[in-house]
């Protein structure tokens, strides 16, 4: 097998083990466990398996000793093998950074009309926060509420009931210092859509719309609560008398249809991971973790925040997803059922009607743009051409999967990578990229019956 040989430095720029949050995890993870409940049970809730399984796959992310693939430059024969990744959603960050670009590209490419597009944010009181901690279920549900107060208004507005905007909705469970703070982001087109196709430019909206809004939004989600035997009616009543509600609704300004670099950041910005790895340091001689917010945080009366380590754990492990959660949920015009019946009636844009065929084929054509835009990710997360061969600049390709514990010692022996003693590899479902199965639309799509 002389012929191996590992990706050149550049071309593993992630280096896990050196992160501050791998070296943390290192030291206090195991702890971490052993106090979850006596410490942190009342605040976040019973242990989820859910944080070992993520964490597992974290600590095996990018390490060539948990599996790699081969990778074979076409022109020159050249081989590569590069490690596998977790594909962590809500916690790994160099995993979540990608799933983050291949959204906006996904939307930029697949889904986006070319209208305007704005960026829309609700929020809840903090009196009522928790209960998603508790209930995670709820999200999705906080997400129907803020999309149900937005299009209740419009049909008012616009003195009709069936038509909507297209709406990607995600859940977001954090605020600056990766504390617990559920809200909603969504991008929504400034138009509107009824069935048979017609346009319907937004009405106007000023700031006593958006008042109206946040009071609909309001009313929903102590609906929704209610319903969900969260809260009682006592305490709607109290709340409802309050001066300000603590709901919120923040509506950015309109990006015009050809501003894609804008639409782009913001699909990033949406769908991004908790905590990011550059604000955080760990300090393993004082033994805290500094983490420098993006903003300056009202509460804490700082830009930054020092926590005890296990603390911290505490604090990123709450995001981690449900499994199987939704992460981005379509709405109105942008959803499945509402693209279907468009592509049915043929009124989709040209190029699209024109293909005239089952969605599955459309698939297939965004899987095969995605194993190219795989390699433009690579070189905007890492600064490098991952799919281009670095001795010759041919495309490369993955000729094969190393899985077998006996066959990945084998190779790293021979490659002087070995590192013993190691844990045994644990069996999880690591996926190796450019991974083409991974379709957004069926990953994440909530289907939604609109109107
Ligand atoms: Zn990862
Ligand atoms: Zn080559």
């Amino acid at each position: 097998m002389g012929a191996f040989c590992v990706y050149p430095d550049e071309y593993r720029p992630r280096r896990p083990k050196s992160t501050p949050l791998f070296r943390l995890l290192d030291t206090h993870y195991e702890e971490f466990r052993d106090v979850y409940d006596e410490r942190f049970s009342k605040r976040y809730g019973f242990w989820r398996p859910v944080i070992d399984e993520v964490l597992t796959k974290y600590n095996q992310c990018g390490d060539f000793h948990y599996g790699f693939a081969r990778i074979r430059c076409k022109e020159c024969g050249a081989e590569y093998l590069r490690a596998f990744s977790c594909k962590c959603r809500g916690f790994c960050p160099s995993c979540s950074k990608r799933k983050s670009l291949d959204l906006a590209i996904f939307l930029e490419e697949e889904l986006f009309r070319p209208v305007p597009h704005r960026h829309w944010v609700w929020s809840v009181p903090k009196m009522l926060r928790l209960h998603f901690l508790h209930h995670r279920k709820l999200l999705p549900k906080l997400c129907r509420c803020a999309w149900d107060a937005l299009t209740i208004f419009l049909h008012e507005a616009l003195d009709h009931r069936n038509v909507f905007p297209g709406g990607i909705l995600v859940p977001q469970t954090f605020g600056g210092m990766a504390n617990w703070n559920p809200h909603v982001h969504a991008l929504i087109t400034d138009t509107c859509w009824d069935r048979e196709g017609h346009c319907y430019p937004m009405p106007e909206i000023d700031t006593t719309d958006i008042k109206g809004i946040e009071e609909l939004f309001a009313g929903l989600v102590f609906r929704m609560l209610l319903e969900e035997n969260m809260i009682s009616e006592e305490l709607v009543k109290n709340m409802n008398s309050w001066k300000h509600s603590g709901f919120s609704v923040h509506r950015g300004s309109s990006i015009k249809a050809e501003d894609e670099d804008s639409r782009k950041t913001l699909s990033e910005y949406i769908s991004r991971a908790p905590f990011s790895l550059e604000r955080m340091t760990f300090n393993k001689g004082s033994d805290t973790v500094l983490y420098r917010g993006e903003h300056f945080h009202p509460t804490l009366a700082r830009n930054f925040d020092v926590s005890d380590p296990i603390e911290w754990i505490a604090r990123i492990t709450s995001h981690i997803p449900k499994k199987g959660a939704k992460q981005v949920i379509y709405y109105g015009a942008y959803s499945q059922a509402w693209r279907g019946r468009e592509r049915r009636q043929g009124i989709l844009p040209k190029a699209e009607a024109a293909e005239d065929s089952p969605s599955s084929q459309s698939c297939s054509s965004y899987s095969r743009r995605r194993r190219q835009q795989w390699a433009v990710f690579l070189k905007k997360v890492w600064d490098v051409d991952a799919l281009k061969c670095p001795k010759c600049g041919g495309d490369m390709k993955v000729i094969s999967l190393i899985e077998q514990p006996s066959v990945i010692k084998r190779i790293l022996k021979h490659l002087d990578l070995w590192e013993d003693p190691r844990p045994p590899p644990i069996p999880l479902e690591m996926v190796c990229e450019p991974d083409a199965d991974y379709i957004p639309w069926q990953d994440d799509v909530l289907e939604i019956e609109v109107g």
